[in-house]
């Protein structure tokens, strides 16, 4: 029994409370002997809650103290429920007990030991960002041209390298040819600009910690000993450094807690290794394994359809789940027209849900990627419906948005002095600070523009011929995509931009997973324009009012987090978290599965991330899927996910969006809620003339779908054919 210094723990209590709430097998678990221990469980059965109540458990029923437990999350935010949680289950307030990411955690201690870990004591973390200006900066220094070296795939690569806790003095030399020799070189270069300036970036805090322990015998020792019970949730998401990290500390106590699931192993393609979960049984001879089967999360229709879905993977470790639950209701599957049909319904069902009472926070739309939040944004602006876009940026907040957005600026005006400073030298053309300096002094002695301001420099030649080369380079571009873009369609006019400006191709040299969702999210953008409809203001060209409505949806800002709002997120950011009602967009090939995978061969990490999704839902499932849907200013049509087929039809509701194949509206939807308001066609006929606030005079050449889906061909005599909704486009007949 431990007591040290911790008045109030060291006596065993009723822990009655810890262990009521449990089944047998959780319970099992939460008493498990000292010692190493892998609990693996299918989704919702118990893991997180599992990890708490032993938490509570030592501590109570074994007198711990909690400044001995560490405890690992996948979030900050997961973190601190668990604490809230372990209070209650305490019924009291406790301190001492480290419990965090792994980045938090790891931070903490080199922030104890910096020189240890051979970094000044003020050393400073540098997000991604920062990272990319640093080994922009590497890359000038070597005199490589970011074209034939583009910086973030440097990143990348050297961030593979730290997570797989390789250093560069390490790689092995000699074989590769002259690129992987300078790779090799970029990598040390930046290690010892980091080094010499006291940066530390986020795979450094890791890889800084586990050398620091196997470095420093005193500093190790000491954690070993104090860190008595260990343990680690969403254990099949863990890198090779996290592992190696845990082992070291957990050497001399063995007490090593872990819960994991294959079948969530999401992380793949940052460096996660569910191999660590194989491992685990051979690293640690005589561990416990535990299995939870029962699901207390979500209802037997959506359990059975998730356990479906995931069995078409093969190499599982292979789990039963089951639950008492109800059956619950069929999972609901739209088939949209369009992605706007597809955010209409979403929105729709929000709606109705909420009327029904039910907190808006209670319910999540989920995404496979994160261009695809945009229209439901619109879709809940334009509703007046709150929500928060989770573990990201709401869409034209995106970094990229807002290059893409400052182009578009300086063509309407020169004169946008954030827009100019934003990419001038974006994608880099060899502008830096002290031609910036110039112009910006000039443009504030002459109150003038920084537009303005780098004219007049050019014309005086009042910077280095290299600058001038450079700005003049830049402003002839801008010019040039005005004359190249005058007159074309808004969509049309914002591919051409992102084209010619070169952040396309920017974007597109990236590597990894981030670097594809900013290109999405550009060609979004296009389809955003492309859609664009203008309010009132006729005052405006399109394109200013394009912009504004862009300005406005970001200016409206996040909403809080304790605010009862929507919840939007991609697939990924999901994990863990469970919702009473839950929306799955974009099911369909190429989108989820995405393109690359299918291009891979490698459905099985997509099948298991459709497989989290599903499982977070508790009493009602919605998936849908659009057959139209613009991407890049084109329209194509996607078959549908294959997911969607692994589903076994009796467990699914086909709700068609009205106008498919003369099939009826999705009444059912609304059960026990108000039906939408029928805006219908109001009076419109097809071949008769009706009039649009911009378009003008057109003939009504087609029409589809009914109440708030209804929508009609028009060919309008000036600006050609178009599809409009008509509870939106306010036509009348004449
Ligand atoms: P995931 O794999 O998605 O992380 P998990 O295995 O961690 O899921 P939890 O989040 O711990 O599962 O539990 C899922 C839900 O079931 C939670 O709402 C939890 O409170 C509830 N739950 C778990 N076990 C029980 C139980 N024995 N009795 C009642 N509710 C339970
Ligand atoms: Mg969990």
């Amino acid at each position: 029994m431990y007591a040290i210094g911790f008045p109030g723990y060291n006596q065993p209590m009723d822990i009655s409370h810890i262990l009521d709430p449990l089944n047998k097998a959780q319970r099992a678990a939460v008493a498990a002997p000292s010692g190493p221990s892998l609990v693996l469980a299918g989704a919702g059965s118990g893991k997180t809650r599992v990890l708490t109540h032993r938490i509570a458990y030592l501590v109570r029923g074994h007198g711990i103290s909690p400044h001995m437990i560490l405890g690992t999350t996948f979030t900050n935010k997961a973190a601190r429920e668990m604490h809230g949680r372990i209070e209650t289950l305490l019924q009291a307030p406790f301190h001492g007990m480290w419990l965090g990411t792994f980045h938090g955690l790891c931070h903490r201690i080199l922030r104890l030991h910096p020189e240890a870990a051979g970094l000044p004591e003020n050393f400073e973390i540098v997000d991604s960002d920062d990272q990319l200006r640093l080994i922009r900066r590497v890359l000038k220094n070597l005199d490589l041209d970011e074209k034939d070296w583009p910086p973030r795939q440097m990143q990348w690569m050297i961030n593979q390298h730290k997570d797989a806790s390789r250093r560069s003095a390490r790689l092995p030399s000699g074989h590769g040819g002259i690129w992987e020799k300078m790779l090799h070189r970029v990598y040390a270069d930046y290690e010892e600009v980091c080094q010499k300036s006291g940066l530390v970036d986020f795979a450094e805090i890791l890889l800084r910690t586990l050398e620091l322990f196997q470095n420093n015998q005193a500093i190790r020792e000491t954690y070993q000993q104090r860190f008595q019970h260990i343990l680690v949730d969403e254990f099949q998401d863990t890198n090779t450094v996290q592992y190696q990290w845990l082992q070291v500390l957990s050497a001399r106590h063995r007490n090593l807690f872990v819960v994991g699931d294959d079948d969530q192993s999401i992380y793949g393609w940052r460096g996660a290794k569910v191999e660590n979960i194989l491992s685990f049984e051979k690293d640690f001879p005589g561990a416990n394994v535990l299995r939870l089967e029962q699901n207390y999360r979500s209802t037997g229709t959506i359990l059975t359809a998730a356990n479906a879905v995931i069995a078409h993977n093969s190499g599982r470790l292979g789990k039963n789940l089951w639950t008492k639950g109800s059956e619950g209701s069929p999972i609901r599957l739209y088939d949209a027209h369009t992605e706007d049909d597809e955010a209409r319904f979403v929105v729709e069902q929000l709606r109705s849900w909420i009327r029904q009472g039910h907190r808006r926070d209670e319910a999540a739309v989920l995404y496979r990627s994160n261009a695809q939040s945009r229209v439901f944004e619109q879709e809940l602006v334009r509703q007046d419906i709150p929500y928060r876009v989770y573990g990201g940026l709401r869409f034209y907040e995106r970094a990229e948005i807002k290059n893409a957005l400052a182009y578009l600026r300086l063509l309407s005006n020169r004169d946008s002095n954030h827009s100019f400073e934003r990419v001038v030298n974006l994608p880099a053309r060899g502008i830096g600070d002290k031609t910036m300096g110039i112009i910006l002094e000039h443009a504030r002695l002459k109150q003038v523009s920084m537009w303005q301001a780098g004219a007049e420099l050019i014309a005086e030649r009042g910077i280095s011929p290299r600058a001038l080369a450079a700005l003049s380079g830049f402003q002839n571009l801008i010019m040039q995509m005005a004359e190249d873009t005058a007159g074309l369609g808004l969509g049309e006019l914002t591919g051409h931009v992102l084209k010619q400006s070169g952040l396309f191709a920017h974007h597109k040299n990236e590597r990894g997973e981030l670097a594809r969702g900013r290109v999405e999210n550009l060609q979004e953008l296009v389809s955003a324009a492309e859609n664009f409809v203008r309010e009132e203001n006729e005052t405006q060209d399109d394109l200013s009012a394009f912009l504004d409505s862009a300005a406005l949806q970001a200016g409206e800002g996040q909403s809080e987090e304790w605010e009862d709002c929507v919840q939007l997120m991609s697939l990924h950011s999901a994990k863990g978290l469970e919702f009473p009602l839950v929306f799955i967009c974009g099911m369909e090939e190429g989108r989820f599965p995405n393109q690359k995978s299918l291009e891979e061969g490698s459905l099985e990490e997509e099948r298991r991330l459709c497989y989290v999704g599903m499982t977070r839902a508790m009493q009602q499932l919605v998936m849908s899927r659009a057959r139209r849907r613009w991407q890049y200013g084109q329209s194509h049509v996607n078959p549908a996910s294959r997911f969607l087929a692994e589903i076994p039809g009796e467990y699914v509701e086909r709700i068609r969006s009205p106008g498919w194949d003369g099939a009826e509206s999705g009444e059912v939807l609304f059960r026990g809620g108000t039906p939408p308001q029928t805006a219908g066609f109001d009076g419109i006929r097809l071949g008769h003339q009706v009039r649009h606030r911009k378009f003008g005079a057109g003939t009504v050449v087609g029409m589809e779908g009914q109440g708030i889906h209804a929508r009609v061909q028009v060919h309008f005599a000036d600006a050609g054919m178009k599809w409009l909704i008509c509870s939106y486009a306010n036509l009348e007949p004449i």
